[in-house]
C-alpha cells in the first residue's frame, strides 16, 4: 500500500501536531488537520520560546539533553526563519553553582553539549547587563525561536504537500466501528455546524489535553499536566539566552525574545489546562531570581504575565513535575479497544520533529506503508507561506 491511499486526521496545531503534520504530508499521506483555535494556541505560543541546547537538562535528564542537542542542531538547519541563533550563557551564581560546574562541565560532554567556560571579562562584554558579582560563565549552543513561526514553518510545508488545516474547529467525539477508529465528529466553533470527517488513523497531538481527547475514545494517557509562569519585561536585557547553573529550577532562565525579555518559570501540577490560576508569589518570584542573575529586571513592570501547561509524562502523584523527564512518548491505543489511535506527547517545542518522526514511523508501521522520514533534510517553507495559499 503506498501513503496516498490513507486519510490520516491530526488533532491540535501546537509543536507537535504541525511536525507530524508536516512529516505524514511528506511521505505522501493525506492529511488534516484540526484545531479548536488558532495554531500555536495551546502550550506553544505561551512557552519560553528557547531553543533547548539541552545543557540545562545535561545532569539530571540525559535522554531528554540529547534529544535536544540533535533536534537543535537538526532545526538550525531546516527553519532558518523561524530562529535567533544567539547562543546562551550558563552562569554560575554563587558559589554553589560553581561547584556545580565541573559535575555540569562532565554531563555537557558526555550527552554531546559543546559547553565551554568563557572569561568573565567576555561574559560581561557581550552581556552588560549581568551581575557584577557573578562567578562564572559557559558558553552553550541555545537559540530563541519565534512558536508562531515554529508552527506555521512546518505547516506551510505540510500545505504545500497537500495537508489540509482546518482552525477553530474542535474535535468532539473520536468515532469508532466496532474497535477500530473510523473518523472524528468536529463542532466549528465559529458557527456552530458540526461535522464527521472520516480517517483511517487518528493522531492526537494535542498537548497537555491529550489525556482528555483520549477519553473520548475510552484511552488513558499518563499525562500530567504541570504548568508554568511566565513573565515579560518591555525591554530586551540580554543577547544571549541566559540561565542559572544549577539543577532546573524556578525563576532562573532569561530569554530575549524581539524587544523584550522572558523570565520563567515555575512548575506545579493543574488539574485542568484550562483553568490555570496564576499565583501571584510566582511573578514576585521570577522577579526576585532573575534578578540575580540581571539585576535590571527590578526596573520593568511586567509588559505580561501568563501560564501554560507542560504535558509531561508519568504519575500523576508527581507534586510539581521537577522530577518528570522532559522526553516524549508515543502511545498505539490498540490495545485498548482503539485501533488506528495514537497519541504522542511530552517532549518540548525543540523536540518536535523528533516527536513527529516517532509518530509517522509508528503510523507506517500500523498501515503497512514503507516510506522512510525525510524531515531531517528538508528545508521548510517560511511560515508565510502558510498565509500564501
Ligand atoms: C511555562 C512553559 C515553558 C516552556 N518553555 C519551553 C521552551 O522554552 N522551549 C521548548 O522547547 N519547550 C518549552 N516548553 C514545553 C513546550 O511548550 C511543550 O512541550 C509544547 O508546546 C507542547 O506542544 P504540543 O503541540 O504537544 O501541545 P500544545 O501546544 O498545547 O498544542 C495542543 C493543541 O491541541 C489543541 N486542542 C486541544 N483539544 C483539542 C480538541 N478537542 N480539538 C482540536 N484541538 C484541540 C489545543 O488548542 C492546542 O493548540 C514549555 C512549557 C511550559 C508550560
Amino acid at each position: 500500500m503506498t501513503a496516498s491511499n490513507f486519510h490520516v486526521v491530526v488533532i491540535g496545531a501546537g509543536s507537535t501536531g504541525a511536525a507530524v503534520a508536516h512529516d505524514l504530508a511528506l511521505r505522501g499521506f493525506r492529511v488534516t488537520v484540526l484545531e479548536r483555535g488558532e495554531v500555536g494556541s495551546g502550550t506553544t505560543g505561551r512557552n519560553h520560546c528557547l531553543l533547548h541546547s539541552g545543557a540545562r537538562y545535561a545532569v539530571n535528564d540525559p535522554t531528554s539533553a540529547r534529544e535536544c542537542i540533535e533536534e537543535n542542531f537538526i532545526l538550525r538547519r531546516i527553519m532558518p526563519d523561524a530562529l535567533e541563533l544567539n547562543d546562551g550563557y550558563m552562569i554560575a551564581v554563587d558559589e554553589a553553582d560553581l561547584a556545580f560546574m565541573p559535575t555540569f562541565l562532565d554531563a555537557c560532554a558526555e550527552v554531546g553539549i559543546p559547553a565551554e567556560e568563557v572569561p568573565l571579562s567576555e561574559a560581561f562584554a557581550r552581556e552588560p547587563s549581568l551581575s557584577p558579582t557573578i562567578k562564572a560563565a559557559v558558553r552553550v549552543p541555545d537559540g530563541v525561536f519565534e512558536p508562531f513561526r515554529f508552527c506555521l514553518s512546518f505547516l506551510a510545508t505540510a500545505q504545500a504537500n497537500g495537508a489540509v488545516v482546518r482552525t477553530h474547529c474542535q474535535v468532539t467525539e473520536i468515532v469508532k466501528r466496532g474497535n477500530a477508529v473510523c473518523g472524528v465528529k468536529v463542532y466549528y466553533r465559529r458557527d456552530g455546524r458540526e461535522e464527521m470527517i472520516g480517517a483511517d488513523m487518528v493522531v492526537n497531538a494535542t498537548g497537555p489535553w491529550c489525556g482528555k481527547v483520549a477519553h473520548l475514545a475510552g484511552c488513558n494517557v499518563p499525562v500530567v499536566p504541570t504548568a508554568g509562569v511566565m513573565v515579560s519585561v518591555p525591554a530586551r536585557l540580554n543577547r544571549m539566552v541566559l540561565h542559572r547553573m544549577h539543577l532546573p529550577g524556578d525563576g532562573d532562565i532569561l530569554v530575549p525574545q524581539r524587544l523584550t525579555t522572558l523570565l520563567g518559570t515555575s512548575s506545579w501540577r493543574v488539574e485542568d489546562p484550562d483553568a490555570i490560576d496564576i499565583p501571584r508569589e510566582h511573578v514576585e518570584r521570577m522577579y526576585e531570581l532573575t534578578a540575580q542573575m540581571v539585576p535590571a529586571v527590578r526596573h520593568y513592570k511586567p509588559r505580561g504575565v501568563w501560564a501554560a501547561a507542560r504535558p509531561l509524562i508519568g504519575s500523576a502523584r508527581a507534586a510539581d513535575g521537577r522530577a518528570l523527564s522532559r522526553t516524549f512518548e508515543c502511545f498505539d491505543h490498540a490495545r485498548e479497544g482503539a485501533e488506528g489511535f495514537v497519541t504522542i506527547t511530552g517532549g518540548k517545542t525543540a523536540t518536535a520533529r523528533a516527536m513527529a518522526e516517532k509518530t509517522v514511523d509508528l503510523v507506517c508501521r500500523k498501515l503497512g506503508v514503507q516510506a522512510e522520514c525525510r524531515t531531517r533534510e528538508v528545508m521548510l517553507r517560511s511560515y508565510r507561506a502558510f498565509y500564501a495559499r
